[in-house]
């Protein structure tokens, strides 16, 4: 078959065979009876004891159709957040909503940018509207809001970005977000990512909240999977104005968030103690980790989030990463690899229970030889 002859059966639309599909943290270690999964930021206390009962409940009913507007489920958001429900659309998963949002604003020629070692759910639904991404590249690990701003053309029609970003765990402040809005052309839509907003124990730091309520251009995505840990269920939401709201509202499916995800989802986030109780858990153990892991002489990009990122010595291949996963994943440790994202010397480590941190630790110390 010559180059340019066409195979004679369905072919995907143009952009789709570019995507590399989506890799997840993996789960199993084989062989290994002790497995610590710390590869996908899932939270080690579980979630909110309350969601069992929620569960249990809305189990009687499957029969039925879920409310196709989750009116409980954002009206629970509402009030945990001080928002106006009417702003608030739910979603299966917040990945969904990524993919929502490229499709209602993007079409072929367009361009979309998110940054350098940005998530790269991004890249795919750009890929997946049939337009063009645009990677920003970054300083010290951190998104460059001058950089993202050089690349705007006529055709950016959104800018991702993750607020802390993963895998880095950095985060830009909210004067360097605001300078950010107030650089785009009004008709690019910002879409900051707060995935892990609740974990961020900074004073400059605004999950995106302030910025969506003073502008049209600018919506805040949101997530269960991860402080409220319920990322089996699939829950996340965005707060976007209404003009944003009524545009993906056409585009989503009817019933895209399910009747447990609904009644689950609505009880987590009205347990305030146990999202606290998660907070205190994960500040104590994200600066033990840090700590300790800079004492074996690792480089641990500063994190914000539920995650550090680990650098392994690029010169020295049997103390690098790929090594290091291998060993620790022999011990039950499972850990992320980020080659993807353009870190190949790095892994990224979830912060688990104690037993897993205090575990992790040991384990790398014997890798290192310590
Ligand atoms: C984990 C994560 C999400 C959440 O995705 P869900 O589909 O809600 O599970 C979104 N963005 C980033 C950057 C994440 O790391």
């Amino acid at each position: 078959m010559s180059a340019d002859a066409k195979p004679n059966r369905p072919e995907p639309k143009p952009g789709i065979l570019s995507i590399a599909a989506y890799v997840p943290g993996r789960n199993e270690a084989p062989g290994v009876a002790r497995v610590h999964k710390l590869s996908s930021n899932e939270t080690p206390l579980g979630p909110s004891p309350r969601v069992a009962a929620a569960l249990a409940e809305a189990s009687g009913k499957l029969a039925l159709y879920p409310d196709g507007e989750a009116r409980k489920l954002r009206e629970a958001i509402a009030a945990a957040h001080g928002l106006n429900a009417a702003n608030i659309l739910a979603s299966n998963g917040s990945d969904e909503l990524l993919g929502l949002l490229c499709q209602t604003y993007l079409k072929p020629g367009d361009e979309a940018i998110y940054t350098e070692h940005g998530f790269l759910v991004y890249r795919i639904q750009i890929l997946a509207a049939g337009a063009t991404p645009v990677v920003a590249p970054e300083r010290n690990e951190t998104a460059d809001v001058d950089a993202i701003l050089a690349r705007v053309t006529a055709r950016t029609k959104l800018v991702f970005i993750a607020n802390p970003n993963n895998p880095t765990g950095t985060y830009l402040p909210v004067q360097e977000l605001r300078r950010l809005q107030a650089g785009l052309p009004p008709q690019v839509l910002l879409v900051i990512d707060a995935a892990y907003a609740e974990y961020v124990r900074r004073n400059d730091y605004e999950a995106g909240i302030e910025l969506v309520s003073s502008s049209q251009n600018v919506v805040m995505t949101r997530t269960f999977s991860k402080i409220h840990g319920l990322a089996g269920l699939r829950i996340g939401w965005m707060y976007a104005p209404s003009h944003v709201i009524d545009a993906v509202n056409r585009v989503r499916g009817p019933f895209n968030v399910n009747a447990l995800a609904i009644a689950a989802g609505a009880e987590a986030i009205a347990d305030r103690a146990h999202v606290e109780k998660a907070i205190a858990h994960n500040e104590h153990w994200l600066a033990w980790l840090s700590t300790e892991l800079t004492k074996l002489g690792l480089r641990v990009t500063p994190s914000v989030g539920n995650f550090v990122l680990v650098h392994f010595n690029a010169e020295d291949p049997a103390h690098g990463a790929e090594a290091a996963d291998t060993f620790l994943c022999g011990r039950g440790f499972i850990l992320r690899r980020v080659a993807g994202y353009g870190l190949p010397n790095a892994l990224r480590l979830t912060v688990g229970s104690e037993e897993a941190n205090r575990g992790v630790v040991a384990a790398l110390a014997e890798f290192l030889g310590r």
